[in-house]
């Protein structure tokens, strides 16, 4: 039912580390440009790829790559009917302006509204995406995710863009490969995404990391860690489980070889809205 899909793939990066775009690069099976290719999403622009820092020529620094990339995405932007994948938040201030994440030469803010009327969807990729994440912590920039406004956890309370009806959520800091993929996967082939309240997934995000983790059995009989180096539950160490709606105990990462509490590290919420200033300090009793 994917197959002969001719969409555009646009992905923009706001206020973010870059780390949601390393995740989906370290995908394994398949890697992402093969598991784009078989949803027929042909990457058009990314941020990162486009080399905008410019090539050498003759030794020295040309801008020449950054201005053609720019050029590139007005023409994808002016003709519409692309996905949209927004990777960081969206910084509103100072004052309004949006300055504190300059993309090329305007807000980053700027050019999001600029993308996402020719949208047909938008994901937004990651934590900083979906609710402001990371980036609300420096308050003066007030950055919000794309349909999540600033400190706010509750849908459309405080939208900025009214671009709700067309915005999935894909948290995670960062997000999983196979969370984007899928749900690209899902937006190709015309499904309808079932969305919890939050704007995520349902499929993905339905239960907490709590209900499966593989420490759950501990937690159970009250055999709870006060040190890091044991192998029972991580409750008293901090560890948010209960309070995170991600199927990382069953899907795990890294070619499906762990995830945190696995790993011995308490699990800090990081797909839920209020991450992470709601959940810090991450670790401790
Ligand atoms: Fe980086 Fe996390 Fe934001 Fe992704 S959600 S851009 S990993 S800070
Ligand atoms: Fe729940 Fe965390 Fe204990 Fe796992 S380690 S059982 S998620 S409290």
């Amino acid at each position: 039912a994917i197959a002969g899909s001719d969409k555009k793939l646009v992905w923009l990066r706001g206020s973010g580390c870059g780390g949601c775009t390393a995740s989906m690069l370290n995908g394994g099976d398949p890697d992402v440009l093969s598991a784009l290719e078989k949803v027929g999403l042909e990457p058009e622009y990314h941020d990162e790829f486009m080399l905008q820092q410019g090539v050498f020529v003759d030794g020295s620094l040309s801008g020449s790559s950054d201005h053609n990339s720019r050029i590139r995405l007005s023409e994808l932007l002016a003709g519409g009917d692309y996905v949209l994948v927004v990777e960081g938040a969206i910084p509103d201030g100072p004052e309004g302006s949006g300055r504190y994440c300059m993309s090329g030469a305007m807000p980053f803010k700027q050019l999001f509204t600029e993308a996402a009327p020719g949208a047909s969807c938008i994901v937004a990729a990651g934590t900083c995406a979906s609710y402001g994440g990371v980036s609300r912590l420096f308050r003066a920039a007030d950055a919000a995710g794309v349909a999540f406004g600033g400190t706010s956890r509750l849908k459309g309370a405080m939208s900025r863009y009214g671009v709700d009806n067309k915005v999935i959520n894909v948290p995670g800091c960062p997000t999983h490969p196979e969370w984007l993929l899928l749900v690209l996967a899902d937006v190709l082939s015309g499904r309808d995404v079932a969305l919890d309240m939050y704007g995520r997934p349902v499929a993905l995000f339905g239960a907490t990391v709590h209900d499966s983790c593989p420490r759950r059995g501990a937690y159970d009989r009250g055999d709870r860690d006060n040190e890091f180096s044991g192998g029972n539950c991580l409750y008293s160490l901090g560890c948010k489980g209960p309070l995170a709606y991600a199927d990382c105990p069953t899907r795990r990462w890294n070619g499906a070889s762990s995830m945190c509490t696995r790993a011995g590290g308490p699990c800090v919420a990081c797909v839920e809205p209020a991450f992470p200033d709601a959940f810090m300090p991450f670790f401790g009793k």
